[in-house]
């Protein structure tokens, strides 16, 4: 644990100024359309004080990201950890840890390892179904990033099997599931809070009810990951309508976790939405007090 950093310190903002923060967001490091560098151009034009750069089980686009921080905007480095709790993937937002806790940064090699590995025995059923896709052309989409099922669902509207990358995360190909879809190691979720506690981290739980995922994160889970240790909840996510929210907010409420925002962009994968989501300066640094594990970054 690295304790010696200033965290707060750098952060160009006051709790009391309206600020834009974005604390959820993808870059080519892993399904995200953009490299990280254009991820911050994209920020700094959508007018964003603060962004979190949140990639899937990685932190390897946060040194591009970093160096093309123009003066004004600051970078939150992150990740989103891959989670399952009986059979339901949970993810959680981490943010400001150590990416050389032993431990952590041992899981997250695992669960990129293993999304390798299922995304190849995905390949292989889908050619099973008739639906070939080779691996080559999925890792060039990927383009070096962590292989996801949104690289494979792209490799498979370029080879005509579907029209569109929502088609492929259906029962019949690669969505939960699916004739196709092959589960892959992930941590589960009260594990993960603690294990980013110790990397001297914080953590949120992302988007716990988007219906679009196909399944909600019951409030009893909500509830242990809290008393594990989990700092906040996004409440504002593209996903959620405003009913949701407001269950999230009251939720938050009772049990003492920061309620934050994040766009969840992927580039052109979302549609361009960087910014649409946003986390108050108040909430940020509830969220933010204690971590001690890295340093906000800024230009
Ligand atoms: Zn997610
Ligand atoms: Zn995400």
């Amino acid at each position: 644990m690295r304790a010696d950093l200033p965290i707060r310190a750098d952060l160009p903002i006051r709790a009391d100024l309206p600020i834009r923060a974005d604390l959820h967001c993808h870059s080519s490091a892993s399904d995200g359309t953009r490299p990280p560098a254009e991820v911050i151009r994209a920020a700094a034009a959508a007018g964003l004080d603060v962004l979190a750069l949140t990639d899937h089980d990685t932190v390897a686009g946060v040194a591009e990201a970093a160096a093309a921080l123009p003066p004004g905007l600051a970078l939150l480095p992150g990740m989103e950890l891959s989670c399952r709790r009986d059979g339901h993937s949970v993810h959680l937002l981490a943010y400001l840890f150590d990416p050389d806790h032993p431990e952590l940064a041992e899981e997250c090699r695992a669960i990129r390892a293993s999304r390798v590995d299922r995304a190849r025995e995905m390949l292989a059923r889908l050619a099973d179904l008739g639906a070939p896709v080779s691996w080559e052309q999925v890792t060039s989409i990927a383009g070096g990033g962590v292989v996801g099922r949104p690289h494979i669902a792209r490799a498979m509207v370029a080879a005509g099997v579907v029209g569109s990358v929502r088609d492929a995360f259906t029962p019949e190909w690669i969505g939960s599931g699916g004739r196709a879809h092959v589960a892959r190691y992930a941590l589960d979720p009260a594990h993960a809070v603690a294990l980013v506690r110790a990397a001297g981290g914080v953590s949120v739980l992302a988007h716990p009810l988007a219906a679009t995922r196909g399944w909600l994160v019951p409030g009893r889970l909500i509830t242990e990951l809290a008393l594990a240790g989990l700092r906040g909840v996004e409440v504002a996510h593209p996903d959620h309508d405003y009913p949701k929210r407001e269950q999230l907010r009251t939720l938050a409420a009772q049990l003492g976790l920061v309620a934050t925002g994040g766009s969840d962009d992927h580039g052109q994968l979302t549609g361009d939405r960087i910014g649409c989501e946003t986390t108050s300066a108040r909430d940020l640094d509830a969220l933010l007090a204690g971590a001690t594990g890295a340093a906000v970054l800024t230009g």
